[in-house]
């Protein structure tokens, strides 16, 4: 009978350890199962772009389906797991819950914002991880902007006019970055706003921003963000959040209606109730193979996993794609191993580089050691992110959005109304009031 290879996530990790099993495997010889809670591997690098308005949100997207051949997708929620018993239970996408059993289990289900106890923040700030965050940001922007155009306050104005980005990793700084490129550009479109002007914040508690890249990049992009405009705060930490203010650890006040929430990640919660082992900040423990501690039917890679870093010895690897998709290939040829097709391998990736693009054709890059600022950074970021993008389509669409871009500039449409539409007897209601007589009548029958 075929093996059972079940793999949790969807993201970079499981697309590319069930891609990579789908090539090492013999044919038939292994089902092998993705469980997700959407049918598509969000690309993170790229998230800034679809909230920024340069990139289309679906092209942002790879959808499991299109890219994987002999792998099933089963899309729901997985809620436990019982490693004694080989199964792992999951809330079906009809609300159901099922028992999956497996011969080899991948743990790849990644990462949540991280939050600290700080009074507001959960009610009030909105994190940047996910698609409908990053567009819930954009439609955030773009709704400030309306509702300052007709508010008579000016006290009021300043507060929809204000937008506090927490945390200055690499990630939370490009979302500002292109956040604040968007808004600067749809402006001109609000005459009462294009006056009063708009204040973006960025606060991070280290003395630092972008800890990930040397010393005189992470100043160049600053600069480059101070020359916008921006106001980096370093070493300040947040108090409190309200629903139309922002307190800070030097005493400051900051009236303010959106608080963007990017200070780092932490692994996703679920994975605690896998049965596996944990570290101290609740990842998976695996060897140099991703295998689990004490377990040899059971790997774990990506953000939820603590893989020991070849690059720096006795650290885990950091939470990076570049990271959990390499991983992703190791864990295949090493389960295909483990069921005899081939020999296993240690994860030996060390980083290549890091590429932060901060949108106006500027970014810092540091790759194999060599420095990179300015154009030369963002064209090697976006070449970069060409080549990674899975599927020619997909690649195409890429193109396509960022050449429209250049030419057209941006859309200043808020929609954040997709995919909720009003019900039925509101709509028929209003069409009522609205229509004719004889329509109403045409229904009263
Ligand atoms: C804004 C942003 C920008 C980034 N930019 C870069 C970059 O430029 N370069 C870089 O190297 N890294 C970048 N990263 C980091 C990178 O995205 C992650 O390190 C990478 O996605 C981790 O891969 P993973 O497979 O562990 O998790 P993911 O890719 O997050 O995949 C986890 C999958 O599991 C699913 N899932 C979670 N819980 C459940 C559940 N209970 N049931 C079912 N499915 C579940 C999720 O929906 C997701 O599909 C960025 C991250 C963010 C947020």
């Amino acid at each position: 009978m075929a093996w059972n290879v079940l793999i949790l996530g969807g993201g970079f990790g499981g697309l590319y350890a069930a891609r990579k099993l789908e090539r090492t495997l013999p044919p038939h010889a292994a089902k092998i199962t993705i469980v997700n809670d959407v049918n598509f591997m969000l690309y993170t690098p790229l998230l800034p772009g679809a909230a920024g308005g340069t990139l289309e949100p679906r092209h942002v997207v790879v959808p499991l389906r299109e890219h994987l051949k002999s792998t099933d997708l089963v899309l729901g929620h997985v809620t436990g797991g019982d490693p004694d018993r080989r199964v792992v239970t999951v809330e079906t996408a009809e609300g159901k819950t099922v028992e999956f059993g497996y011969d080899h289990l991948i743990v790849s289900l990644g990462s949540i914002s991280r939050t600290f106890p700080v009074p507001g923040l959960r009610e009030h700030a909105v994190g940047f991880k996910t698609l409908s965050e990053a567009i819930a940001l954009r439609n955030a922007i773009l709704n400030t902007l309306e509702r300052a155009e007709s508010v008579d306050d000016d006290a009021m104005r300043r507060e929809l006019l204000t937008y506090v980005f927490v945390g200055a990793g690499y990630a939370g700084l490009e979302g500002l970055a292109e956040l604040q490129d968007f808004a600067a550009d749809v402006l001109d479109l609000y005459p009462r706003s294009r006056l009063h002007g708009l204040r973006f914040i960025l606060v991070e508690a280290r003395d630092r921003v972008m800890p990930e890249i040397s010393e005189d990049l992470a100043e160049f992009a600053v600069s480059e963000l101070r020359r916008r405009g921006v106001e980096v705060r370093t070493g300040t930490t947040v108090e409190r959040v309200s629903a139309n203010s922002v307190e800070l650890s030097d005493g400051e006040v900051v009236p303010c209606r959106t608080v963007a929430w990017t200070a780092g990640v932490k692994a996703t919660p679920v994975v605690a109730k896998l049965g596996l082992p944990l570290d101290a900040d609740g990842r998976i423990v695996v060897d140099r193979f991703c295998q689990v501690e004490g377990r040899s039917d059971a790997w774990a890679i990506g953000d939820a996993a603590a893989v020991p870093d070849p690059a720096r010895p006795g650290q885990s690897t950091p939470p990076t794609c570049q990271h959990a998709l390499r991983q992703g290939r190791t864990v295949a040829r090493n389960v295909a191993a483990a069921l005899g097709a081939g020999r296993p391998r240690p994860f030996t990736y060390k980083t290549l580089g890091v590429f932060v693009d901060m949108g106006r054709h500027q970014a810092v890059a540091e790759t194999v050691g060599i420095k990179w600022r300015g154009f030369p950074a963002w064209f090697l970021a976006r070449t970069y992110h060409l080549h990674m993008m899975p599927g020619l389509r997909r690649k195409l669409r890429l193109v396509t959005d960022w050449t429209v871009d250049l030419m057209f500039g941006r859309d200043a449409s808020e929609l954040g109304q997709l995919g909720h539409p009003p019900e039925l007897e509101q709509v028929l209601e209003s069409q009522t009031a609205g229509g004719t007589r004889a329509e109403s009548g045409a229904r009263a029958d």
